[in-house]
C-alpha cells in the first residue's frame, strides 16, 4: 500500500528531534485518522511518547465539585449560564458545591486504589475561597505523594499562588478550540493565567480540546502548535462531549481515532520535552458535579471499579504503571 513519504518524513523527523511546521501539520491534518498515513504518525507518536514518559502509565482522577451557573458561557457546557436550568436539580445538600466532605471522601478513595493525581474541577461560578477550602481538604484526606490539580476559572497571579499554598502542584488551563467564539474567555486572559501557573512554580496539563466534526484546520493547526509555548508536563487531545439543552448538543464529536490522530500530531509537534499525553499513557475516571450531564456514580465501589480498570487498560496497552509519580517530571 503507497504511502505520503512526506507524511513519513515529517514523522520521521520528529522522531530524531525535528518539530513539524504549521504546514507540516496542515499536511498531515489533510489525510483522515483512518489512512495509513495516520497510522503511521500514530505508532511513531506511540514510540515517542513511551521514551518522554520513560513508558509510566498515569491514572488521573478528577472530581467535579460544584454546579454553580458559569458566566465563561462554553457553549457546549451543561453548567454555562447560557445553557443552564436550575429546575435539573443540580445542587447537593440543597446548595450548588458538592460538600468538602464528599469531596475528601472521594479524594481517598481515589488515593487509597492508587491513582496519580487528582484535579478538582471547578466552574468560574464557585467562589475562590470556596475552591481554597476545597483543596485545603483534599489535600488533608490524601497521602503527601497524591498530586492535586487545580482546573477553575483564570487566575490571577495571587489566586495562583494560593492554591499552591493550599497543596495543590499542578493546574489545568488550555486555550480552547475556537476559545472567545464559543466561550466567553477572551484567549489572552487564557494565555495571561498559564504564565501565572508557571510563574508561581504549578506544572502545566494542557491539552487539544473539545474536538468535533468539522473544525477548521487552520484553526485546529494553531491550537497545536502552540501547545510547546505553554510548557505543560501533560498534554493531549479531547473530543467534545455533546451535552443534552446545550448550543452545542447535534455536533458530532470526533472520533476516538481522530482523537488520537490529533494527539499523536501534538506528539510531534512537542518532541520528547512533555513527558506525558500524545497516543495514550493516561486515563481519566470522574466523579462529582458532571458539566456533560453524563450523570456520575456517586458509590464508591463503583469509583474504585474505574480505577482497577483504568489500570487494568494501562497495563494491556503496554504501559508500566507506578505506585506514585516521581515529582520529578512535573518540572520542564
Ligand atoms: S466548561 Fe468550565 S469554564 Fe466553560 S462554562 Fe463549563 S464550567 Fe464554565
Amino acid at each position: 500500500m503507497a504511502i505520503d513519504q512526506r507524511v513519513m518524513e515529517i514523522a520521521d523527523k520528529a522522531a530524531e528531534g525535528t518539530a513539524p511546521s504549521r504546514e507540516d501539520v496542515l499536511h498531515l491534518l489533510s489525510f483522515d485518522e483512518y489512512s495509513v498515513e495516520a497510522s503511521y504518525v500514530c505508532a511513531i507518536a506511540r514510540q515517542m511518547a513511551t521514551k518522554a514518559g520513560k513508558g509510566l502509565g498515569l491514572i488521573h482522577a478528577q472530581i467535579g465539585v460544584d454546579a454553580y451557573p458559569c458566566p465563561e458561557n462554553c457553549r457546549f457546557c451543561t453548567f454555562a449560564a447560557i445553557n443552564y436550568d436550575a429546575d435539573k436539580g443540580y445542587s447537593f445538600d440543597s446548595a450548588p458545591e458538592v460538600p468538602l466532605e464528599h469531596i475528601a471522601a472521594i479524594a481517598k478513595t481515589f488515593d487509597e486504589e492508587g491513582a496519580h493525581l487528582i484535579s478538582l474541577m471547578a466552574t468560574a461560578g464557585l467562589p475562590f475561597e470556596r475552591y481554597l477550602e476545597m483543596v485545603r481538604a483534599t489535600r488533608a484526606a490524601v497521602s503527601p505523594e497524591m498530586l492535586i490539580m487545580v482546573n477553575a476559572a483564570d487566575m490571577t497571579l495571587e489566586e495562583a499562588k494560593a492554591l499552591k499554598d493550599a497543596g495543590a502542584q499542578v493546574a489545568y488551563h488550555a486555550r480552547r478550540v475556537l476559545e472567545g467564539e464559543l466561550t466567553d474567555i477572551e484567549p489572552a486572559l487564557r494565555e495571561q493565567t498559564i504564565a501565572n501557573i508557571h510563574e508561581v512554580g504549578l506544572a502545566l496539563m494542557t491539552g487539544v480540546e473539545p474536538l468535533w466534526e468539522g473544525i477548521d484546520p487552520e484553526e485546529l493547526a494553531d491550537r497545536i502548535m502552540e501547545i510547546p509555548a505553554f510548557k505543560p508536563y501533560c498534554t493531549g487531545a479531547c473530543t467534545l462531549s455533546p451535552a443534552k439543552d446545550t448550543e452545542m448538543e447535534h455536533e458530532i464529536p470526533s472520533s476516538t481515532s481522530k482523537v488520537r490522530y490529533v494527539a499523536a500530531i501534538v506528539r510531534l509537534v512537542c518532541g520528547y520535552d512533555v513527558p506525558f499525553g500524545g497516543v495514550g499513557g493516561a486515563i481519566w475516571v470522574d466523579a462529582g458535579a458532571d458539566p456533560r450531564g453524563r450523570g456520575y456514580e456517586p458509590d464508591h465501589a463503583y469509583l474504585r471499579s474505574l480505577v482497577h480498570r483504568a489500570r487494568r487498560t494501562l497495563t494491556r496497552d503496554g504501559w508500566d504503571v507506578p505506585a506514585h509519580l516521581d515529582p520529578s517530571f512535573l518540572t520542564r
